[in-house]
């Protein structure tokens, strides 16, 4: 027996003495110990409509909270009590700290890619996981997906430290497969909670993986792109990732037209034609 199914077995034996009440308290201390402190019920949405130009703004309750636990045994999280967001972000990553939550800390991982930005932007791009070059440097979209974002953030009008740029999963999964739901599962409470911290206006989910887990919802790209989503009380819009730009590049137009829904909505002008991105 392993050290990890030994202190699993202890954990277990400890629960089984508890009443209710305490093993609920056990059970949400065993998760603050691991960096969680939301729990979620993801809902799925039965009111998807038909993309339209209009864009509609759609309050679809992306992942709700479950109150119980908040109200009787929240612990306030540890960014809660600073006021300045990038203190708070730090706290976030002492938190995230060394990470072993998931299997991808032992699948090759050479550096978790936590996140970059602008504490306060008012735009955040979210995308799916570290590839090689950012399991390399430790910093999210540098490499060559990364250069496209670079080229579309700046088309609108911004640079790139001017926005907020973090991934569902935090580490690279192995040959750049998609990250599986209990690896989504275990890394995205960190990404909710820089999401919270920074309140972005407006936040971008490039490809289906981010749209998915931010909101709960299993629809193809079709359905997620042409429309606003209401995360939280954000405006989240989707569209394709950086990676699919690279591989099918007639869709930048497309993806042009859904940054341009974003720019209108934060008032932002272009630098310069998007073709040349
Ligand atoms: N693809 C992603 O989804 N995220 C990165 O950080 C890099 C490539």
């Amino acid at each position: 027996m392993d050290s990890r199914s030994q202190s699993g077995a202890h954990n277990e034996a400890a629960f089984a003495s508890l009443g209710w009440e305490q093993l609920v308290a056990a059970r949400l201390q065993y998760y603050r110990e691991l960096g969680i402190y939301d729990f979620y019920r993801r809902d799925v949405a039965s009111n998807v409509s038909t993309p339209d130009k209009a864009r509609q703004v759609e309050t679809i309750p992306a992942i709700t909270s479950v109150p119980v636990a908040e109200n009787m045994f929240a612990a306030p999280k540890p960014e809660t009590a600073v006021a300045d967001r990038a203190e708070a972000l730090k706290l976030i990553h002492e938190d995230l700290g060394e990470c072993t939550r998931c299997v991808l800390s032992r699948l090759g991982r050479k550096t978790i890619v936590f996140g970059e930005g602008n504490a306060n932007a008012e735009l955040m791009f979210v995308g799916e996981g570290p590839g090689a070059d950012e399991d390399e440097q430790g910093r999210p979209f540098v490499g060559r997906a990364g250069q496209l974002l670079n080229k579309m953030i700046e088309a609108m009008g911004l640079k790139r430290e001017q926005v907020y740029i973090a991934n569902v999963v935090k580490c690279r999964p192995p040959g750049n497969r998609t990250p599986e739901r209990e690896e989504i599962e275990t890394c995205s409470p960190f990404l909710l909670r820089q999401i919270a911290v920074i309140q972005p206006k407006a936040i971008v989910a490039l490809g289906a993986v981010a749209a998915r887990c931010l909101l709960g919802l299993n629809e193809p790209m079709a359905r997620l792109r042409g429309r606003w989503f209401d995360f939280r009380g954000t405006r989240l819009a989707v569209t394709y990732h950086p990676a699919f730009l690279l591989r099918d590049p007639r869709q930048k137009k497309e993806a042009w037209k859904d940054l341009q829904t974003v720019m209108e909505y934060l008032g932002l002008k272009p630098r310069r034609a998007p073709e040349s991105a």
